[in-house]
Protein backbone atom coordinates (compact mmCIF):
# COMPACT_ATOMS: atom_id res chain seq x y z
CA UNK A 1 0.00 0.00 0.00
CA UNK A 2 2.65 2.75 0.99
CA UNK A 3 4.01 1.48 -2.69
CA UNK A 4 1.27 2.70 -3.94
CA UNK A 5 0.67 5.86 -2.19
CA UNK A 6 4.13 7.03 -2.83
CA UNK A 7 3.12 6.50 -6.45
CA UNK A 8 0.47 8.95 -5.92
CA UNK A 9 2.94 11.19 -4.54
CA UNK A 10 5.05 11.17 -7.51
CA UNK A 11 2.17 12.09 -9.79
CA UNK A 12 0.94 15.26 -7.87
CA UNK A 13 4.81 16.75 -7.48
CA UNK A 14 4.27 16.76 -11.65
CA UNK A 15 0.43 18.61 -10.97
CA UNK A 16 2.10 22.41 -11.30
CA UNK A 17 4.21 21.24 -13.72
CA UNK A 18 1.37 20.23 -15.85
CA UNK A 19 -1.11 22.62 -14.88
CA UNK A 20 2.10 25.40 -16.10
CA UNK A 21 2.56 23.37 -19.43
CA UNK A 22 -1.06 22.76 -20.23
CA UNK A 23 -1.20 23.84 -24.20
CA UNK A 24 2.15 24.88 -24.32
CA UNK A 25 4.59 23.91 -27.39
CA UNK A 26 7.87 22.36 -26.66
CA UNK A 27 10.15 21.60 -29.55
CA UNK A 28 12.75 19.00 -29.14
CA UNK A 29 15.69 18.07 -30.59
CA UNK A 30 16.26 14.03 -30.50
CA UNK A 31 19.74 12.91 -31.91
CA UNK A 32 22.64 11.17 -30.15
CA UNK A 33 22.67 7.88 -27.94
CA UNK A 34 18.72 8.71 -27.81
CA UNK A 35 18.58 7.58 -31.23
CA UNK A 36 20.41 4.56 -31.64
CA UNK A 37 19.95 2.38 -28.39
CA UNK A 38 16.60 0.50 -28.10
CA UNK A 39 16.18 1.27 -24.63
CA UNK A 40 16.44 4.84 -24.93
CA UNK A 41 14.22 5.29 -28.35
CA UNK A 42 11.47 3.87 -26.58
CA UNK A 43 11.68 5.83 -23.49
CA UNK A 44 11.94 9.02 -25.47
CA UNK A 45 8.50 7.83 -27.52
CA UNK A 46 7.23 7.55 -24.13
CA UNK A 47 8.03 10.90 -22.88
CA UNK A 48 6.45 12.15 -26.31
CA UNK A 49 3.51 10.64 -26.36
CA UNK A 50 2.79 11.07 -22.34
CA UNK A 51 3.36 15.06 -22.90
CA UNK A 52 0.98 14.83 -25.54
CA UNK A 53 -1.79 13.04 -23.43
CA UNK A 54 -1.15 15.35 -20.69
CA UNK A 55 -1.94 18.75 -23.40
CA UNK A 56 1.53 19.60 -24.36
CA UNK A 57 2.78 19.96 -27.62
CA UNK A 58 5.59 18.51 -28.70
CA UNK A 59 7.32 19.15 -31.88
CA UNK A 60 10.37 16.85 -32.66
CA UNK A 61 13.18 18.17 -35.26
CA UNK A 62 15.90 15.26 -35.48
CA UNK A 63 19.54 14.61 -36.92
CA UNK A 64 20.73 11.70 -38.11
CA UNK A 65 24.37 11.82 -38.64
CA UNK A 66 26.14 8.28 -38.26
CA UNK A 67 23.20 6.52 -40.08
CA UNK A 68 24.05 8.73 -43.60
CA UNK A 69 27.35 8.38 -42.98
CA UNK A 70 26.91 4.29 -42.81
CA UNK A 71 24.78 5.02 -46.08
CA UNK A 72 26.92 6.95 -47.87
CA UNK A 73 29.76 4.02 -47.22
CA UNK A 74 27.38 1.46 -48.52
CA UNK A 75 26.82 3.41 -51.84
CA UNK A 76 30.66 3.95 -52.07
CA UNK A 77 31.04 7.79 -50.89
CA UNK A 78 33.52 8.34 -48.58
CA UNK A 79 31.69 11.08 -46.11
CA UNK A 80 34.11 14.74 -45.27
CA UNK A 81 34.04 17.29 -43.10
CA UNK A 82 34.50 21.15 -42.77
CA UNK A 83 34.15 22.57 -39.40
CA UNK A 84 31.62 19.87 -38.23
CA UNK A 85 29.81 19.97 -41.47
CA UNK A 86 29.12 17.75 -44.14
CA UNK A 87 30.69 18.50 -47.46
CA UNK A 88 26.84 17.82 -49.58
CA UNK A 89 27.59 17.05 -53.39
CA UNK A 90 24.87 16.31 -54.95
CA UNK A 91 24.58 12.53 -54.77
CA UNK A 92 25.36 13.41 -50.77
CA UNK A 93 22.28 15.36 -50.82
CA UNK A 94 19.63 12.95 -52.20
CA UNK A 95 21.40 9.97 -49.61
CA UNK A 96 21.04 12.76 -46.92
CA UNK A 97 17.01 13.03 -47.71
CA UNK A 98 16.34 9.48 -48.44
CA UNK A 99 17.85 8.39 -45.40
CA UNK A 100 16.86 11.36 -43.11
CA UNK A 101 13.40 11.93 -44.85
CA UNK A 102 12.91 8.24 -45.39
CA UNK A 103 14.15 5.59 -43.14
CA UNK A 104 14.85 7.83 -39.79
CA UNK A 105 11.65 10.24 -40.21
CA UNK A 106 9.49 7.31 -40.60
CA UNK A 107 11.10 5.15 -37.71
CA UNK A 108 10.75 7.91 -35.11
CA UNK A 109 7.30 8.57 -36.65
CA UNK A 110 6.39 4.84 -36.19
CA UNK A 111 8.13 4.24 -32.97
CA UNK A 112 5.58 7.03 -31.73
CA UNK A 113 2.78 5.48 -33.15
CA UNK A 114 3.50 2.42 -31.40
CA UNK A 115 3.51 4.16 -27.99
CA UNK A 116 -0.38 5.49 -28.70
CA UNK A 117 0.63 8.69 -30.08
CA UNK A 118 -0.24 10.45 -33.43
CA UNK A 119 3.09 11.15 -35.23
CA UNK A 120 3.30 12.70 -38.27
CA UNK A 121 6.40 13.25 -40.41
CA UNK A 122 7.80 15.87 -42.57
CA UNK A 123 10.71 17.65 -43.96
CA UNK A 124 11.33 21.16 -44.96
CA UNK A 125 9.67 20.95 -47.99
CA UNK A 126 6.06 19.91 -46.66
CA UNK A 127 4.35 23.07 -46.62
CA UNK A 128 7.53 24.99 -47.04
CA UNK A 129 8.14 24.47 -44.00
CA UNK A 130 11.67 25.39 -43.95
CA UNK A 131 12.99 28.00 -46.53
CA UNK A 132 16.98 27.56 -46.67
CA UNK A 133 19.74 28.87 -48.66
CA UNK A 134 23.30 27.99 -49.10
CA UNK A 135 25.55 28.61 -46.49
CA UNK A 136 28.86 29.68 -46.85
CA UNK A 137 31.66 28.75 -44.87
CA UNK A 138 34.40 30.90 -43.92
CA UNK A 139 37.78 29.93 -43.06
CA UNK A 140 40.59 32.04 -42.02
CA UNK A 141 43.45 31.50 -44.04
CA UNK A 142 47.54 32.11 -43.50
CA UNK A 143 48.20 36.00 -43.07
CA UNK A 144 44.91 36.26 -41.34
CA UNK A 145 43.14 36.58 -44.77
CA UNK A 146 39.19 34.78 -44.80
CA UNK A 147 38.24 32.34 -47.29
CA UNK A 148 35.10 31.43 -48.57
CA UNK A 149 34.83 27.30 -48.77
CA UNK A 150 31.89 25.66 -50.54
CA UNK A 151 30.31 22.58 -49.07
CA UNK A 152 27.74 22.08 -51.61
CA UNK A 153 24.06 21.79 -51.10
CA UNK A 154 24.61 22.70 -46.93
CA UNK A 155 22.05 25.30 -46.17
CA UNK A 156 20.71 27.44 -43.20
CA UNK A 157 17.49 28.34 -42.72
CA UNK A 158 15.96 31.80 -44.27
CA UNK A 159 12.24 31.41 -42.57
CA UNK A 160 9.73 29.22 -41.58
CA UNK A 161 6.23 28.90 -42.40
CA UNK A 162 4.89 27.16 -39.40
CA UNK A 163 1.69 26.94 -41.11
CA UNK A 164 1.47 23.27 -41.56
CA UNK A 165 2.68 22.34 -38.27
CA UNK A 166 -0.77 24.69 -36.80
CA UNK A 167 -2.90 22.51 -39.02
CA UNK A 168 -1.40 19.45 -37.23
CA UNK A 169 -1.55 20.78 -34.00
CA UNK A 170 -5.37 21.28 -33.95
CA UNK A 171 -6.06 18.03 -34.24
CA UNK A 172 -3.92 16.68 -32.13
CA UNK A 173 -0.81 15.50 -34.00
CA UNK A 174 2.85 15.29 -33.48
CA UNK A 175 5.20 16.94 -36.12
CA UNK A 176 8.58 14.81 -36.62
CA UNK A 177 10.20 17.09 -38.94
CA UNK A 178 13.55 16.11 -40.62
CA UNK A 179 15.94 18.97 -41.34
CA UNK A 180 16.00 20.06 -44.89
CA UNK A 181 15.31 22.77 -45.96
CA UNK A 182 14.36 24.17 -49.57
CA UNK A 183 15.58 26.95 -51.89
CA UNK A 184 13.72 29.68 -53.68
CA UNK A 185 13.97 27.50 -56.98
CA UNK A 186 13.02 24.13 -55.07
CA UNK A 187 16.67 22.82 -54.70
CA UNK A 188 16.90 20.71 -51.86
CA UNK A 189 19.71 22.04 -48.68
CA UNK A 190 20.72 20.11 -45.84
CA UNK A 191 20.42 21.72 -42.76
CA UNK A 192 22.33 21.61 -38.69
CA UNK A 193 19.30 19.81 -37.14
CA UNK A 194 20.16 22.64 -33.86
CA UNK A 195 19.38 24.78 -35.87
CA UNK A 196 16.27 24.19 -37.67
CA UNK A 197 14.85 23.24 -33.98
CA UNK A 198 15.80 27.02 -32.57
CA UNK A 199 13.98 27.97 -35.56
CA UNK A 200 11.11 25.94 -35.50
CA UNK A 201 10.79 27.03 -31.79
CA UNK A 202 10.95 30.52 -32.37
CA UNK A 203 8.23 30.33 -35.24
CA UNK A 204 5.96 28.81 -32.57
CA UNK A 205 7.27 30.95 -29.85
CA UNK A 206 7.28 27.71 -28.08
CA UNK A 207 7.57 27.20 -24.16
CA UNK A 208 10.86 25.51 -24.30
CA UNK A 209 13.36 24.29 -26.74
CA UNK A 210 15.29 21.06 -25.58
CA UNK A 211 18.57 20.39 -27.28
CA UNK A 212 19.46 16.30 -26.81
CA UNK A 213 23.22 15.61 -26.52
CA UNK A 214 25.58 13.25 -25.41
CA UNK A 215 26.61 14.84 -22.72
CA UNK A 216 25.43 15.67 -18.97
CA UNK A 217 24.98 19.47 -20.16
CA UNK A 218 27.51 22.57 -20.56
CA UNK A 219 30.87 22.12 -18.30
CA UNK A 220 32.97 25.18 -16.98
CA UNK A 221 36.66 24.75 -17.69
CA UNK A 222 36.84 22.45 -14.45
CA UNK A 223 34.47 20.12 -16.27
CA UNK A 224 31.51 21.07 -13.62
CA UNK A 225 28.04 20.97 -14.96
CA UNK A 226 26.29 24.76 -15.24
CA UNK A 227 22.88 24.44 -14.63
CA UNK A 228 21.70 27.76 -15.09
CA UNK A 229 23.32 30.05 -17.71
CA UNK A 230 22.25 33.46 -19.26
CA UNK A 231 23.10 34.69 -22.87
CA UNK A 232 26.22 36.79 -21.59
CA UNK A 233 27.75 33.92 -19.49
CA UNK A 234 26.90 32.04 -22.69
CA UNK A 235 29.37 34.43 -24.66
CA UNK A 236 32.19 34.77 -21.61
CA UNK A 237 32.30 30.70 -22.31
CA UNK A 238 32.77 30.78 -25.95
CA UNK A 239 35.36 33.99 -25.63
CA UNK A 240 37.35 31.76 -23.16
CA UNK A 241 37.03 28.67 -25.62
CA UNK A 242 35.37 26.65 -23.05
CA UNK A 243 32.32 26.16 -25.16
CA UNK A 244 33.81 24.53 -28.47
CA UNK A 245 32.80 22.01 -31.38
CA UNK A 246 29.75 20.25 -31.56
CA UNK A 247 28.36 22.67 -28.29
CA UNK A 248 28.84 25.62 -30.09
CA UNK A 249 25.77 24.95 -32.64
CA UNK A 250 23.82 24.74 -30.09
CA UNK A 251 24.19 27.27 -27.80
CA UNK A 252 23.93 29.40 -30.79
CA UNK A 253 20.44 27.74 -31.43
CA UNK A 254 19.41 28.00 -27.81
CA UNK A 255 20.61 32.04 -27.48
CA UNK A 256 18.84 32.95 -31.10
CA UNK A 257 15.73 30.99 -29.73
CA UNK A 258 15.68 33.34 -27.04
CA UNK A 259 15.85 36.36 -28.92
CA UNK A 260 13.00 34.85 -30.82
CA UNK A 261 10.64 34.89 -28.12
CA UNK A 262 11.35 31.27 -26.55
CA UNK A 263 10.86 31.49 -22.92
CA UNK A 264 13.40 28.69 -21.89
CA UNK A 265 16.14 26.80 -23.76
CA UNK A 266 17.67 23.47 -22.41
CA UNK A 267 20.24 21.28 -23.41
CA UNK A 268 19.60 17.51 -21.68
CA UNK A 269 21.62 14.26 -21.44
CA UNK A 270 19.89 11.98 -23.96
CA UNK A 271 21.57 9.24 -22.57
CA UNK A 272 19.72 8.78 -19.55
CA UNK A 273 16.00 7.69 -20.08
CA UNK A 274 13.03 9.80 -19.26
CA UNK A 275 15.02 12.71 -19.92
CA UNK A 276 12.33 14.59 -20.93
CA UNK A 277 10.09 13.89 -18.17
CA UNK A 278 12.79 14.50 -15.86
CA UNK A 279 13.56 18.04 -17.07
CA UNK A 280 9.92 18.81 -17.65
CA UNK A 281 8.63 18.05 -14.57
CA UNK A 282 11.27 18.36 -11.65
CA UNK A 283 11.85 21.29 -9.69
CA UNK A 284 15.76 21.14 -10.24
CA UNK A 285 15.46 20.04 -13.92
CA UNK A 286 18.36 18.29 -15.67
CA UNK A 287 21.09 19.18 -17.68
CA UNK A 288 21.78 23.28 -18.96
CA UNK A 289 19.07 25.47 -18.58
CA UNK A 290 19.99 29.20 -21.04
CA UNK A 291 17.61 32.12 -20.54
CA UNK A 292 18.12 35.26 -21.11
P1 LIG B 1 25.24 15.99 -30.78
O1 LIG B 1 25.36 14.68 -31.48
O2 LIG B 1 24.31 15.92 -29.61
O3 LIG B 1 24.96 17.15 -31.70
P2 LIG B 1 27.97 17.02 -30.55
O4 LIG B 1 29.11 16.08 -30.43
O5 LIG B 1 27.76 17.71 -31.84
O6 LIG B 1 26.67 16.24 -30.07
O7 LIG B 1 28.10 18.14 -29.41
C1 LIG B 1 28.33 17.81 -28.05
C2 LIG B 1 29.84 17.86 -27.72
O8 LIG B 1 30.29 19.19 -27.51
C3 LIG B 1 30.23 17.18 -26.45
O9 LIG B 1 30.35 15.78 -26.60
C4 LIG B 1 31.58 17.82 -26.12
O10 LIG B 1 32.65 17.09 -26.67
C5 LIG B 1 31.54 19.14 -26.85
N1 LIG B 1 31.70 20.30 -25.96
C6 LIG B 1 32.45 21.39 -26.26
N2 LIG B 1 32.44 22.28 -25.26
C7 LIG B 1 31.66 21.76 -24.28
C8 LIG B 1 31.28 22.23 -22.97
N3 LIG B 1 31.70 23.40 -22.46
N4 LIG B 1 30.45 21.43 -22.23
C9 LIG B 1 30.04 20.25 -22.73
N5 LIG B 1 30.38 19.76 -23.94
C10 LIG B 1 31.19 20.50 -24.73
MG1 LIG C 1 26.13 18.00 -33.34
Amino acid sequence: MQKLVEKAHVLIEALPFIRNFSGKTVVIKYGGAAQVEDTLKNSFAQDVVLLNFIGMRPVVVHGGGPKISQTMKKMGKEPTFVQGQRVTDRETMDIVEMVLGGLINKEIVALINSHGGRAVGLSGKDGNLIKAKKKLIRNRAAKGEEEIIDIGLVGEVESVSPAILHSLERDGFIPVISPIGVGAKGETYNVNADYVASAIASSLRAEKLMLLTDVEGIKDSEGKILSTLTRTDIMGLINDKVIAGGMLPKVQACTRALEGGVKKTHIVDGRLPHCLLLEIFTKEGIGTEIVD
